[in-house]
């Protein structure tokens, strides 16, 4: 399982220069099919074959100075919570402040691997000053310029060697769905778990997770097997008052990277907002099966075209990955919990979706060579030879003699052409344009 990174530390010491190191490489391929980057504060990266989450706490800061250390010293209990490796991140321009005194304290009483990490290191006249961090009581430090780079490829390489190494096949040993339920609080998640497994508990079996806590639990309803993976919902609810945007996206990290399929509760009265957008692309970085449940249905007054106008307007909030079902769900009358589930696990279905190299040529040659892409500067692309890619989740690979050349906007048109052959629906896809 991957690894979760907390980037933590007083404002201005350069976390988000930081992470944007960290994750910019790849994140240049995860966005190049949808040409966006939306969360700045969430990302994937990988290091020596171990691919690994990061999140810049940070980034989800409020902004009033009197709250602020209040707020860092939140930020840190849950990044230390939630997180595997934390980097403490502090500014050699600065020294020690007392801020970072005060973050130190709370990390010293914790056992996963800390990072201190002396940024703006930028010539080798600061390394010398770097010394002073020893103070922290943290041990050894990392001296790195998140602007210019250098010290980054140590701090990864320690960084590395601390997570486990991948499992192979870590999806296909497993064979059941394994569902998340997430969403923003109040949105119904433990309701609908309840609805789901409630009155008569039919857990089969508690399965441990590796090296953390216990967040796999077997169920069988309706006459599905699935787990379903413990959430903030479920979990005794934290002390930590979970109203920021930084809070339901970090509770959401986790199960997002154990699970197959994220069913992602939202509340109707609310409308689709930030934070049900952020856990949507969450899954949809991780390659994730999606399912939208507009909960609390019930509550909405209805018209004609109220569903239907609810619809669009969800769908118009996820573009440009639009083909993920949407289920409207009333969990206090348990309208369309079945169909939920049912849902669910058609997604983890989609996504072992394998086509066969031959039909998918059959099917996809024709309508790429009827609808090349456009040329540019007088060169014309030819796509000679596509096939799914041998990955875990739906991935394609088209061949052709100037990859280069083939824009975002045609990647799109190929990605609903392959959605309207093939039922990928809820499924993330990727499509690379490769030279033949
Ligand atoms: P955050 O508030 O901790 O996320 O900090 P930022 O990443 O926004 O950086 C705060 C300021 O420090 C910005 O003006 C950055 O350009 C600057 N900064 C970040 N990293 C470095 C570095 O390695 N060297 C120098 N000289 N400045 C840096
Ligand atoms: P969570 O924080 O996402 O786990 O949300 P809860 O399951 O605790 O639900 C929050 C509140 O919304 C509770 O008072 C529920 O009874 C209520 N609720 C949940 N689902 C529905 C629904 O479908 N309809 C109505 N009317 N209320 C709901």
């Amino acid at each position: 399982m991957n690894s979760i990174v907390a980037i933590v530390g007083r404002p201005n010491v350069g976390k988000s220069t930081l992470f944007n190191r960290l994750v910019q490489r790849r994140e240049a391929i995860v966005d190049s099919v949808s040409g966006v980057t939306r969360d700045r504060h969430y990302g994937k990266s990988d290091w020596n074959g171990k691919e690994f989450s990061v999140i810049d706490t940070g980034g989800y800061a409020i902004g009033s100075d009197d709250i602020f250390e209040e707020e860092i010293r939140k930020q840190v209990n849950l990044a230390i919570e939630e997180a595997d490796l934390i980097v403490f991140v502090v500014d050699v321009e600065e020294g020690i402040t007392p801020m970072d005194a005060e973050v130190a304290k709370i990390l010293r009483k914790v056992k996963k691997p800390i990072f201190v990490t002396v940024n703006k290191v930028d010539n080798a006249m600061r390394d010398a000053d770097a010394v002073e961090f020893y103070n922290l009581g943290l041990g050894d430090y990392h001296t790195i310029s998140s602007i210019n780079g250098s010290g980054t490829g140590d701090l990864l390489d320690a960084l590395a060697e601390k997570m486990p190494a991948p499992e192979e096949n870590d999806l296909e040993k497993e064979e059941l769905p394994r569902f998340a339920v997430v969403g923003r609080p109040n949105a119904g998640k433990s309701s609908f778990i309840n609805a789901l497994i409630g009155e008569d508990r039919n857990i089969v079996t508690n399965i441990a997770g590796t090296t953390r806590d216990s967040i796999d639990t077997k169920y069988n309803r309706f006459g599905f097997d699935f787990n379903l993976i413990d959430t903030a919902g479920i979990r005794k609810k934290s002390k930590v008052k979970e109203d920021l945007e930084f809070y339901s996206v970090m509770r959401a990290v986790r199960s997002i990277e154990y699970a197959d399929v994220i069913i992602l509760v939202v509340d109707a009265t609310r409308g689709f907002e930030g934070q049900d957008q952020n856990i949507f692309w969450l899954a949809e970085k991780n390659r994730k099966g999606v399912v939208i449940l507009i909960n609390k249905w019930d509550l909405v007054e209805k018209e004609t075209n109220t569903m239907r106008d609810f619809e669009a307007m969800v769908r118009k909030q996820i573009e440009p990955f639009t083909d993920v079902p949407i289920v409207f769900t009333s969990v206090l009358t348990k309208q369309r919990i079945f169909k939920a589930i049912e849902t669910a696990v058609e997604v983890f279905e989609n996504r072992k979706n394998k086509i066969a190299t031959s039909k998918f040529n059959d099917a996809m040659l024709d309508i790429v060579k009827s609808y090349p892409p456009p040329a540019i500067k007088g060169k014309y692309v030819k796509i000679k030879y596509c096939m799914q890619l041998p990955t875990q989740t739906p991935q394609f690979a088209f061949f052709c003699n100037l990859p280069q050349y083939v824009r975002d906007p045609y990647k799109r048109f190929v990605e609903n052409k392959l959605r309207e052959i093939y039922n990928f629906s809820g499924v993330p896809i990727t499509i690379y344009f490769r030279q033949k």
